[in-house]
């Protein structure tokens, strides 16, 4: 035997045995914190900044996952902080099932069955999100889908990959995602290449001082390369307008792409909120937030693949370079900037054949109903301030008790409300104003959840709630 085998009857013994204590650490979710109490960094450290064994200790590994499941932030159903996906269990299994699988997801001829139900997944999230006809991959995040897509909009507008870049701008509401000018600084735009444009009341960016900007940039010979709209802003959830942005676009050739790393999903239950969506070059959206699967899956959907092989294919033949043939000839690393790629789509097709599109649209619905659910309970206590309109599932609020420091005072209920592990939430810079921030994207909570948002705050804030 090597170093590394399992010994035959090893794996089935263990996988049974995990199994049992995944299922029951799930049976356990409504039960525990939603934050574990009191845990503090140097436990974390303590426990696990260990050395590595120099011999193995077996079966006692396994032991260790105690630890693990005591010291994560559980899948609670109160759980409505950032924007994060809910975890489904059968997405569990089709992620288990990748790895014994162990596909790498590169091309056709590495992994034809992988990839053939990427494809297919990828097609199936392009059609409910209204966009039939795109093509696309599937990633680690949107934060790597954003990437892509601005590589492709700066090949496509700027073409550098041969002998260098020219410089250019990509445009992005004030409101746009972290990870834009980020992507902007890893391609080399810079910063001072990243235009902020204004939005109005709604958060929605202005297409006036868009069109302004442009214009100007024109004038100053730059080279306007994309606009990234947003499908539901990561603070509040608003939804550029996507039509008039998409009509700018075309009027100068500028590349639109749409974020939709948090919202686009949506689409699946209120499509009319996101009408012109297949309008744009391309979309990133995020299986691992709003179609509750587990971490790590990403999509970037566009228009034309030929703007992806453009982007990320290294050798000018690469539709030579493998065999001719449509399907088998396909290669994922030339539209991606990944090579050696897991089998996300398993969990996504598994979960979608298991509970049909229907079940989704209507989980989403019901997250967008106690999303409003709660922002009516906060409308109706006097203490507590709606910051923001909800088009989608993020709330932001806060606690107006009349002190002189409300950032200060908010900031402390935050982390007292976490501390106290009931609900979990996070944070939002709203009007420069510091907000407490409920995203409702789980597939486990009720209303009494979401109501427990509201009863947490004031209790933490000293005031009683008025029901
Ligand atoms: C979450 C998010 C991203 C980044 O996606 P990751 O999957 O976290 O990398 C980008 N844009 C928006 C609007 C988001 O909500």
């Amino acid at each position: 035997m090597r170093s590394l085998d399992t010994a035959p009857g090893d794996f089935r013994l263990q996988a049974h045995r995990l199994s049992d204590i995944a299922a029951d650490y799930l049976e356990s979710l409504n039960n525990l914190p939603a934050f574990p109490p009191h845990l503090s960094g140097v436990d974390v450290e303590s426990r696990f900044n260990t050395a590595v064994p120099e011999s193995g200790i077996g079966e006692e590994a396994f032991a260790g996952l105690a630890d693990v499941m005591r010291m994560v932030r559980p899948n609670s159903p109160r759980f409505f902080a950032y924007v994060f996906g809910s975890g489904l269990p059968v997405g569990a299994l089709g992620e288990y099932m990748a790895s014994v699988l162990n596909q790498n997801v590169t091309a056709w001829r590495s992994s034809p069955a992988a990839v053939a139900i990427e494809k297919t997944v990828v097609r199936w999230l392009a059609e409910a999100i209204g966009c039939k006809g795109f093509s696309g991959s599937l990633c680690g995040g949107g934060s790597a889908a954003n990437l892509m897509a601005l590589m492709m909009a700066r090949e496509a507008k700027v073409p550098a990959n041969q002998s260098g870049y020219e410089g250019g701008v990509i445009y992005c509401s004030d409101e746009a995602h972290m990870s834009i000018p980020k992507a902007a600084m890893m391609l080399g735009f810079g910063r001072v290449g990243v235009r902020r444009i204004g939005v109005d009341e709604k958060f929605q960016l202005r297409v006036d001082e868009l069109r302004a900007a442009i214009e100007d940039d024109l004038r100053e010979k730059r080279k306007p390369v994309a606009v990234v709209a947003s499908a539901g802003t990561v603070s509040t959830g608003s939804i550029d307008p996507l039509p008039a942005i998409a009509e700018l676009c075309r009027e100068h050739s500028i590349w639109l792409h749409v974020d939709g790393a948090y919202g686009a999903l949506a689409a699946l239950a209120i499509p009319e909120k996101f009408d012109g969506i297949h309008l744009a070059d391309s979309i990133s959206l995020d299986p691992h937030k709003w179609l509750y699967q587990s971490a790590g899956c990403g999509c970037l959907l566009y228009r034309d693949s030929g703007a992806a092989q453009r982007g990320f294919a290294y050798s000018e033949d690469y539709a030579r370079s493998l065999s001719t043939d449509p399907i088998e000839g396909f290669a994922f690393f030339e539209e991606s900037m990944e090579l050696s790629r897991p089998f996300r789509a398993l969990k996504v097709w598994l979960s979608l054949r298991y509970f049909g599109m229907e079940a989704f649209r209507q989980s989403i619905r019901e997250d967008l109903r106690l999303a409003q659910v709660l922002a009516e309970a906060i409308r109706s206590e006097e203490k507590l301030e709606l910051l923001a309109p909800v088009p989608l599932s993020a709330v932001c609020f806060r606690y107006a008790g009349g002190s002189k420091d409300p950032d200060k005072e908010n900031r402390a209920i935050l982390e007292r409300v976490i501390e106290r592990g009931k609900v979990y939430i996070s944070n939002a810079t709203i009007h420069g104003k510091f907000a407490l921030r409920a995203c409702v994207v789980n597939h486990r909570s009720s209303r009494e959840d979401v109501l427990a948002v509201v009863s947490e705050v004031l209790e933490t804030a000293g005031a009683r709630p008025l029901r």
